[in-house]
């Protein structure tokens, strides 16, 4: 199941049917699925000192970011959702900025398998 030379590390695959899906894809085409992501954060920062840096530059990314007071709670918290409803793009360049900004995060994938690995849609 490997696409074209070059692609597959950009693209995924929808767990609903299958069928790869393009990173830029709210829905799949193939049966209409959301393909959406999360952005959840992995390590929380508890000190507010440490947290209120953090928080204002990542309301400074803009929207969808959250605002600065938005921000704060769901920092603190391991596997909270600070950004949702991402198309797999968008996921990875906020991935990028939170990263640059000292957040540690991951990309939740929800209906999206990674295409480069097995995909396991049986139950
Ligand atoms: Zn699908």
């Amino acid at each position: 199941m490997r696409g074209p030379a070059g692609e597959e590390g950009s693209r995924a695959i929808c767990r609903g049917c299958g069928e790869l899906v393009s990173p830029t894809a709210r829905t799949c085409p193939h049966c209409s699925r959301s393909v959406t992501v999360d952005l959840r954060v992995r390590t929380p920062i508890e000190g507010p000192r440490e947290r209120y840096p953090e928080a204002w530059t990542l309301a400074g990314n803009g929207p969808p970011s959250p605002s600065f007071l938005d921000g704060q709670r769901p920092l603190t918290e391991r596997g909270s959702v600070l950004l949702r409803g991402l198309t797999r793009a968008e996921a990875l360049d906020h991935e990028a900025l939170l990263t640059a900004a000292r957040i540690d995060c991951d990309v939740f994938a929800g209906a999206l398998a990674d295409a480069t690995g097995p995909v396991s849609s049986d139950p």
